[in-house]
């Protein structure tokens, strides 16, 4: 992708050589001392990207926005193109959160080669029987655990290795109802799967605030591995940009600055 270029191009174009509102700032109480920035956000008809800066302004923290393409958001060229041509008028980064896999196919590569970036999770797991589990659902229903991680890796997989992907999401999350065994179905060999798959395609691993995925030990063996991070609250209200999970288990790993992911600059 020649996003770069693009970047450059549109940024000088539009007179938008502004700077991000806080990538120079210091000196604020948080448990990170270097500013952070959330690349997972999403704007809804009451939390707009108005609001978005406002709480980056007062929090610190820049912002990176995402939409889903599909049906029910992004539909076609037209939907992707209205939504990156608005939010290029603001000092946040524009990305795209897909949820099904070979959607790119659906969309015009240019258009696609002009976001900031592409995050995925692999929360729509195939059953194998034509259904998707829908793993943020609280109800989500399974059966047979160790059927369900060998799915589940299936897909991430798929993810992680056919997918345009600049940051996995939500990694290692699990249902409500096998959540409480993480630490025992997150075994070495799974863990390094993923991890020996992003790094393969340097794609980073988002530290969610939301769901508090992953955990220490998972991002100190892919900090060793060399493989980045992104922060990502997931959220459409008030609450993103607080990344206090993200902070501190960053503080915790000693992350620094340079242990993060971040879209190429466009000034
Ligand atoms: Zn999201």
């Amino acid at each position: 992708m020649k996003r770069r270029t693009f970047i450059e191009k549109s940024a000088i174009a539009s007179g938008m050589l502004l700077t991000f509102p806080v990538l120079n700032s210091c000196g604020t109480e948080t448990a990170t001392d270097y500013p952070v920035t959330d690349l997972h956000v999403h704007t809804t008809r009451e939390f707009t990207i108005e609001k978005i800066l406002e709480i980056g302004r007062k929090q610190q923290v820049n912002f990176g926005v995402v939409d889903h393409p599909a049906p029910w958001a992004l539909r076609n060229d037209k939907d992707l193109g209205n939504f990156i041509n608005t939010m290029r008028k603001y000092p946040v980064y524009v990305g795209l959160q897909p949820t099904y896999l070979g959607w790119s196919k659906n969309y015009s590569q240019e258009l696609i080669a002009q976001l900031d970036y592409i995050l995925m999770d692999p929360q729509m797991v195939p059953q194998g029987n034509g259904k998707t589990w829908q793993i943020w659902e609280f109800d989500t229903y399974i059966d047979d655990t160790e059927d369900f991680m060998k799915r589940y890796m299936d897909y991430a997989m798929q993810v992680l290795t056919q997918e345009p992907v600049d940051i996995f999401a939500w990694p290692l999350f699990l249902p409500v109802c096998i959540a409480r065994d993480y630490y025992s179905l997150w075994t070495e060999e799974r863990m390094q799967q993923i991890l020996t798959a992003a790094k393969e395609r340097n794609i980073a691993i988002e530290i969610n605030d939301m769901a508090h995925t992953p955990h220490r030990e998972f991002i100190l063996k892919a900090r060793e591995q060399g493989i980045k991070f992104a922060f990502g609250s997931d959220c459409r209200n008030d609450n993103a940009g607080r990344l206090a999970y993200c902070r501190s288990i960053a503080k915790e790993c000693n992350l620094q600055p340079e242990d993060f992911w971040l879209p190429e600059q466009r000034v």
